[in-house]
């Protein structure tokens, strides 16, 4: 199993993860253009895409999922509340697949483990992917680390955690006192401490991958995301990957 990023933060998100000949999408907020520019960087066309899942209605994960599926006819996996506020009118998705947000689920090679997120949107959702061997955990856009999070993601051997902000950045950036208060808050996004006192609540011994995502552009930098996670694994900063709003990250492999 391997997964890549073709940009992540809030101007646009989307991750790929490939096992066997599955490929699936987890988000799209690039336009169609964009997307497929991004994935070519990755080696990747479009067409060898298997389905597309969408974590939450959030302009910045959905903005490029309805073109992208439509033109290449594309399933596309989201919760019942997710296809509600992204979508209200039901037939717009070409083939939309409902789950419930907590049942397990196949998609080709990869078992599709949902698990719900405190966060600001209608049904939010993140994931865990097997391709029966190894364990990828992904998480952004989650306002708190629940105990229900701890638990779904204690065995992974990768992990995508948003790294949203440093508080302090945070809470002298410029930004309105009510976004700073969202941003922040128990619906929010996590913030590096958040993440970092999340990889120290999981087994960590059979990680082979950490990869900090979601960095806020005005209220975070990659040296403090990556310096908060080594320090909780106890690893050196330039172990930590840390996915970027233009060039994501490159293909990493599960062994
Ligand atoms: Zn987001
Ligand atoms: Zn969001």
């Amino acid at each position: 199993m391997r997964f890549a990023s073709l940009g992540s933060g809030s101007r646009g998100n989307a991750l790929i993860v490939d096992a066997g000949d599955t490929r699936v999408l987890v988000d799209c907020g690039f336009s169609q253009r964009s997307a497929s520019l991004r994935l070519s960087r990755l080696g990747v066309s479009a067409d060898e895409l298997t389905a597309i899942l969408v974590t939450h209605e959030h302009g910045d994960h959905v903005g490029g999922v309805l073109a992208l599926a439509r033109r290449h006819r594309l399933p596309v996996y989201l919760t019942h509340g997710t296809r509600a506020a992204a979508w209200p009118r039901e037939a717009a998705l070409p083939d939309c697949r409902l789950i419930d947000g907590e049942t397990p689920f196949s998609i080709g090679a990869l078992e599709v483990q949902p698990f719900p997120v405190p966060h600001d949107a209608r049904q939010p959702v993140q994931y865990t992917f097997s391709d029966g061997c190894r364990r990828l955990g992904v998480l952004t856009d989650s306002g708190s680390v629940t105990a229900h999070i701890v638990d779904v993601l204690r065995d992974c051997d990768g992990l995508v955690v948003e790294c949203n902000h440093d508080p302090e950045l945070l809470g002298s950036s410029r930004y309105p006192a009510v976004l700073r208060r969202r941003i922040g808050g128990n619906l929010g996004h996590l913030a590096n401490d958040q993440a970092a006192a999340l990889l120290t609540q999981i087994d960590r011994h059979h990680l082979q991958h950490v990869v900090a995502a979601h960095l806020s552009a005005e209220n975070n930098r990659p040296h403090l995301a990556a310096r908060a996670l080594a320090e909780a694994l106890g690893c050196t900063e330039d172990w930590i990957g840390v996915a970027d709003q233009e060039g994501g990250f490159a293909w990493r492999q599960i062994l």
